[in-house]
């Protein structure tokens, strides 16, 4: 199976912004011109470009090659080479998509309507274009690591947040996307065949690998899982120190499933005195930790006089197993509390996948294809309140996108020309 990304030589690709097609065309006959408007471009960005390693890419830019993109009806596209260390980087207009015929406004109509859960056959229907076009652009954009795109919108690597794993289908085979969010975006978008530990700690390995790439320093403080044990396993070893705490609404969740044999309004009144439960421990600040052990051993003698001392025993194993996972949270004001936008952020995915039929076959690239899906997440603008309105995901984290038009942003944040 084809999980991991080939990568046969180093991508140098740089998409840049030249506003309108006439400008392109006019800066082809002038050199120093292009070159000038290149330059100012990728300024205007705050980026630099991926020179060689041994290169401090202070050294001048000269046009190095040109070719003709035959099926694009012969558009020049520019490579451009550093006098100092010799790296060639092409040179893609804003119109021109990389290795694609397809033109970015067609992309653009299809990734929406993809984005917004129609299938990739009706996407390719309403869009002229083959479902297959679509499915490799998606992949195409998957190449770039989710941290680089949301780094280079400026956002700091996560020192809190969510992680857990979507089950999913491949066929018939069960399968799983081990998957990291805080607030509106999503960090790590992973696929594995196994449930394992081992599993899960490949998977989460190439997030904590991608981000002390960026930051060496980088140390997390504490993530919230819903306390499934390979989870909880792979998560201690890549992050050693982290706190790692349980979610309290799905402990509200749970809780019914561990009352066995009594009447349907036992079971919601008990349900709801451990919301209140929760809910007051919250609101305790210092003294809360202190206040919820004690507040629990109070509910389990609780539910053994309204629902007997089966039902007490169980849940008293039950808060015994989970009580550390929830003094964490509680103890650090900063851990997030519910994983209710790692929910979220898991049900949109699964109504991509579940109009994706083309998902559904072993030979796939379906780490590529997740990876896409989950850029399209963070930087497609979404209207949800006023509050917001039409910015992305990164732009609500606090990031930002270096222009107005989100199918540009994509283009230039998937590069591979940028450092
Ligand atoms: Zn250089």
């Amino acid at each position: 199976m084809q999980n991991t990304t080939r990568q046969t030589r180093e991508n140098r690709t740089i998409t840049v912004d030249f506003q309108n097609e006439a400008t392109y065309f006019q800066l082809l006959g002038d050199g120093k011109a292009f070159l000038e408007c290149i330059l100012a471009f990728v300024m205007s960005l705050g980026f630099q470009l991926k020179h060689k390693a041994i290169c401090s890419g202070g050294g001048c830019l000269t046009r190095h090659s040109h070719y003709a993109r035959v099926r694009l009806g012969g558009v020049t596209i520019w490579r451009i080479q550093c006098t100092t260390c010799r790296a060639v980087f092409t040179v893609l207009p804003h119109f021109v998509l990389r290795y694609r015929q397809m033109r970015p406004e067609v992309a653009r109509d299809a990734l929406m309507a993809t984005h917004g859960g129609l299938s990739l056959a009706w996407c390719a229907v309403i869009c002229h274009i083959s479902p297959m076009a679509l499915y490799r652009l998606v992949c195409a954009l998957g190449q770039q690591s989710v941290v680089t795109v949301l780094t280079r919108c400026g956002l700091p690597l996560p020192t809190y947040f969510l992680a857990d794993e979507k089950h999913s289908h491949c066929l018939t085979a069960k399968v799983y996307l081990p998957t990291i969010v805080t607030g509106r975006v999503i960090w790590h978008l992973g696929y594995t065949e196994e449930a394992s530990a081992t599993a899960f700690t490949q998977s989460y390995g190439e997030f904590q690998r991608a981000a002390s790439q960026q930051a060496p320093s980088y140390r997390v403080k504490g993530v919230l899982t819903d306390g499934f044990d390979s989870t909880t396993k792979s998560l201690r070893t890549l992050f050693p120190g982290a706190r790692l705490g349980t979610c309290l609404r799905h402990a509200l969740n749970k809780l019914p499933k561990k009352l066995a044999a009594i009447p349907s309004p036992v079971r919601k009144a008990l349900r709801s005195k451990f919301h209140t439960l929760l809910y007051r421990a919250r609101q305790r600040k210092g003294l809360r930790v202190f206040a919820l052990g004690q507040r629990l051993r109070h509910f389990a003698d609780h539910v053994a006089h309204t629902a007997g001392m089966a039902n007490a025993e169980r849940v008293r194993r039950w808060f015994q197993e989970k009580k550390a996972g929830w003094y964490t949270v509680l103890a650090d004001p900063q851990m997030p509390v519910t994983s209710t936008l790692l929910d979220q952020a898991h049900n949109a995915i699964e109504r991509k996948l579940f109009a994706m039929k083309g998902f559904h076959h072993p030979k796939g690239s379906q780490q590529a294809f997740l990876r896409g899906l989950a850029h399209l997440y963070n930087l497609v603008p979404y209207q949800r309140r006023a509050t917001h309105a039409g910015q992305c995901g990164v732009e609500v984290e606090g990031g930002t996108v270096p222009t107005q038009d989100w199918f540009l942003n994509l283009q230039i944040l998937t590069s591979g020309g940028f450092r």
